[in-house]
């Protein structure tokens, strides 16, 4: 028997004989009737191996660390680790060792587990002196894909300890371990199933790491649970991901051995984006048209951008290229899986804008500089400038606490003024306005009223300078709309006049080598020129510094405060 939790009835309604995943490049698919059968197997050799009858004590509520591709395998283990009423942590196969030991003795895992692929790499782990030592076991292959007897749910909803632990990016500090009970991710999977209408006729292509929230909920859970199809294709290459798109649409010839069936669904950060655009001029022309049929509208049914903010010009060429897929963009945490998202209807998508609240996340703005709420219709300052205030969210979708890390737990939660429920502060910063066109509830009943515009992190995207505050978003996004930059990372430096300026890194278009004055190499000043017209005087950075490439992590992520230690010493 399976617990009776919302994900496993899930699961289990779904059609036994449809598939559920799908390794790409290999073809091996798994249906949904042999993932159950093989959860159950799985289940019951980690109880026997490490669980109770293992003399290790029981597994409730305590951390099982795995590592695993991204894989049937990993889809498996992680719903065994539910299923023994265990917190599943996903570790990154690609982190560093140091980080990969911080994360086992932080979260002071019970077990270890690993495929055969990485047993080597987690017997190096486990010889470290870690804290505590986890019993530590390889996953036998599971990949039987055998349909099984029918597998029964027991009878009674019980109180369950089960949930994940993922690690924050460490985009502003060292990762943190985000403790996500079982009925949460149940909430976050549930909310975006209403939003994005996640079906069973849907394949979505997953490309993304599976230890951030990104790639585990929105990309595996909320799929699985809608009994939709996940295709598996990790690491991330361009060429490859075009081909897998390009190859229902090719003629019988050319397309022998590939899946056949359309991708209906990919979810990705902007950098994937971008460098399938990069790679698309590349492809042989039978390839480029097959492709642009594979992302048009009436195939790739939804294509969403989230985990960092989306440049118009990324959104912009994805609409050329697939004629009118507009990226739906989003925006989300750990903490609390997704909280604003832009709407199924195309109007709905509107540049710059993540959206509105996903159904059942509540949301609040706190003006930064007043700590008033911004109640509807105090969008405005009495100057007609957008008040700007911090993200606040409440609902069923959040995490319950950091692990081991009472004091940041306690520093992120604000008491309701209501004296009712605690509000998490996100540290991220917004303005919300009304958008003529959208919002008039075509996307679904959430989808209503003002949009949140994301104006980024308050601790490193709030630049201060001479009392005025501007945002490195909106300075980002001026700068990629110039053809002579490809990325950007606008960030505050010391000043002893203003307190802070603002100084922008880039990296240069090759053009740009000769896009200044006179035929010479485009610089500051032509940059500065550029903006004078585009951004108050007291936004344009004052400072611009080239680099070859901007440093992200996998997720697309820009860790500022390392950059421009890095950069500026
Ligand atoms: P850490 O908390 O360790 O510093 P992190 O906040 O980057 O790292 P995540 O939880 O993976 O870790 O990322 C959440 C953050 O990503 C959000 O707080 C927000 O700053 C950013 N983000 C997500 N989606 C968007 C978006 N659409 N636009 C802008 N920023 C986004
Ligand atoms: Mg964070």
């Amino acid at each position: 028997t399976l617990p009776n939790l919302p994900l496993f009835r899930a699961l289990q309604s779904h059609d036994p004989s449809s598939l559920a995943v799908i390794h790409s490049t290999s073809s091996r698919s798994f249906t949904y009737g042999s993932l159950i059968a093989d959860v159950v197997r799985a289940r019951n050799e980690l109880e026997r191996k490490v669980g109770n009858e293992g003399g290790h004590g029981q597994l409730t509520g305590e951390r099982v660390a795995f590592l695993a591709e991204n894989s049937y395998d990993y889809v498996v283990t992680l719903l065994a680790i539910l299923a023994n009423d265990a917190i599943a942590l996903p570790l990154a196969p690609s982190f560093p060792m140091g980080e990969l030991q911080y994360i086992l003795d932080n979260s002071q895992a019970k077990v270890l587990l690993s495929t055969e692929k990485y047993a080597d790499k987690a017997r190096e782990i486990l010889r470290a002196g870690l804290d505590r030592k986890p019993v530590f076991d390889i996953r036998s292959k599971i990949q039987k894909g055998a349909a099984g007897e029918s597998v029964k749910l027991e009878s009674a909803e019980k109180p369950s300890s089960s949930g994940m632990m993922l690690y924050t990016s460490g985009t502003t500090a060292r990762p943190k371990g985000v403790l996500i009970p079982e009925s949460a991710l149940a909430a976050q999977a549930s909310s975006l199933l209403e939003a994005w209408k996640y079906s069973p006729q849907d394949r979505l292509l997953h490309l993304l790491p599976l230890h951030h929230i990104h790639g585990t909920i929105n990309a595996l859970v909320a799929p699985l649970m809608a009994g939709s199809c996940v295709e598996f294709m990790y690491p991330f290459n361009a060429e490859q991901v075009w081909s897998r798109l390009a190859a229902p649409f090719l003629p019988p010839e050319n397309s022998s051995g590939k899946q056949k069936h359309p991708i209906t669904f990919i979810t990705a950060v902007p950098t994937v984006y971008n460098r399938l655009m990069n790679a698309f001029p590349h492809l042989t022309p039978d390839t480029q048209q097959a492709a642009k049929k594979g992302i048009a509208p009436e195939n790739l049914r939804l294509n969403i951008s989230g985990s960092a903010a989306l440049p118009t010009p990324t959104k912009t060429a994805w609409t050329t290229l697939s004629n009118g897929n507009v990226l739906l963009e989003r925006f989300g945490m750990t903490e609390v899986g997704m909280a604003l998202s832009c709407g199924l209807d195309v109007a709905d998508r509107v540049d710059g804008s993540v959206g509105w609240p996903l159904p059942g996340v509540e949301v609040r703005l706190v003006d930064t500089e007043t700590e008033q709420v911004i109640q509807p219709g105090e969008e405005l300052a009495p100057d007609g400038r957008e008040r700007e205030g911090e993200i606040q969210l409440r609902g069923a979708s959040l995490f319950s606490k950091y692990w081991a890390n009472e004091k940041a737990t306690q520093e992120a939660f604000v008491a309701g003024d209501d004296g009712g429920t605690r509000w998490f502060k996100t540290g991220d910063v917004a303005t919300r306005h009304t958008v003529e066109g959208a919002g008039a509830g075509r996307s679904g009943s959430w989808a209503k009223g003002p949009m949140y515009f994301i104006r980024g992190r308050k601790s490193v995207d709030i630049i201060k300078t001479g009392g005025e505050k501007v945002s490195a978003l909106e300075v980002e996004r001026e700068l990629l709309s110039l053809p002579q930059i490809s990325e950007t990372a606008v960030i505050a430096l010391p000043s002893e006049q203003w307190g802070q300026k603002v100084a922008a890194i880039v990296v240069l278009h090759p053009s740009a080598q000769t896009a200044g004055r006179n035929g010479k190499p485009w610089g500051a000043m032509d940059m500065r020129r550029a903006l004078r017209d585009r951004l108050a005087a007291y936004k344009v950075p004052q400072e611009m510094k080239v680099l070859n490439s901007i440093p992200r992590n996998a997720m697309g992520k820009v860790n500022k405060k390392a950059l421009v230690k890095d950069v500026f010493g």
